[in-house]
């Protein structure tokens, strides 16, 4: 139900931030992004990824154009109009799931597997990373993990109703145990983020699923996570072409295509030694080789 707003974007948002922009080659083009998809720039140098460093303290009285925000349970601001664009809760999230899966499929990387993809808050992701037993970093901020553990996660069940002023009134959360007799027990995502950016993570996440559902196992962390942005990566490539959908408002159009074109470019200029480093040196040997001749070397190099 909800899903037919996921295309739909206010393009004001679109000026919105550009802070984060300064040192891209999107300072020229005045493209800037959700409050949600900015709240942190590098990502950690650790496993099960996609982290972000909380950056700029984002106040309500230094919105630009006086825009209204509201703050998601979790303590993140989002503004009305992506409050409309995100995805909010685990049944909204269902359709990019398929999608990813296809979108794997059609890489010749089909995911047989069935496991859950929950969404969730910054909290619940962070629980589920200490039972993971991944180690996190002081002031980083989880955007989704791949779990391997039988463990309870508490999801986000239910976009949260507005209330008055159009602030959100609580939110909707269920508990439930994730088991799985594979590898992969479940994919986390936070939520309330842009559907390019959510779908971005779980691509991400999903090769990681892959991986260990193909046994690649102990692998090299520049490497794994190299392959997983690349996924990513291509994934957004893929957006470029489906944002020109013409039964979209232009400038809805026009606002995912910056969107992509940002977040590629994030990716492709990342400082972090794993994921930017590991993005570019496993994005050369797809270029010069292919995704399945990469992923063979990936297996040898592990
Ligand atoms: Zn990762």
């Amino acid at each position: 139900m909800s899903w037919v707003f996921f295309g739909i974007v206010n393009v004001s948002v679109v000026m919105l931030v550009t802070y984060q922009l300064l040192s891209t080659r999107f300072q020229t083009q005045e493209a800037s992004f959700t409050k949600a998809a900015l709240t942190g720039t590098a990502m950690s140098a650790k496993r099960n990824c996609e982290r972000l460093e909380v950056s700029l303290p984002l106040k309500k009285q230094n919105t630009p154009m006086g825009m209204n925000y509201v703050m998601l349970g979790d303590g993140r601001w989002l503004c009305l109009e992506c409050m409309e664009s995100a995805v909010m809760d685990t049944y909204e999230v269902q359709p990019l799931h398929f999608e990813i899966r296809e979108f794997f499929e059609g890489l010749n990387m089909k995911i047989e597997k069935e496991f859950h993809l929950l969404l969730v808050e910054k909290e619940a992701l962070k629980k589920a990373e200490e039972k993971e037993k991944i180690d996190s970093q002081h002031g980083v901020v989880i955007r989704g993990i791949c779990l391997s553990e039988n463990q309870i996660v508490t999801s986000v069940s239910e976009r949260p109703p507005m209330g008055q002023n159009k602030q959100p009134i609580g939110l909707v959360t269920e508990s439930q145990m994730v088991v799985s007799e594979c590898e992969v027990t479940a994919i986390l995502v936070l939520y309330g983020l842009p559907r390019l950016l959510t779908g971005y993570i779980l691509a991400h996440e999903m090769m990681h699923a892959y991986l260990r559902l193909n046994g690649y196992t102990n692998l090299n962390k520049v490497l794994e996570e190299g392959i997983c942005q690349v996924l990513g990566h291509m994934w957004l490539e893929s957006q470029t072409y489906a944002s020109t959908d013409a039964s979209k408002k232009r400038e809805c159009a026009g606002f995912e295509r910056k969107l992509v074109e940002f977040l590629k470019n994030k990716i492709e200029t990342d400082g972090s030694p794993v994921y930017g480093a590991g993005f570019r040196k496993v994005n050369h040997t797809v270029a010069s080789s292919s995704l399945q001749e990469t992923l063979k070397e990936i297996r040898r190099w592990g």
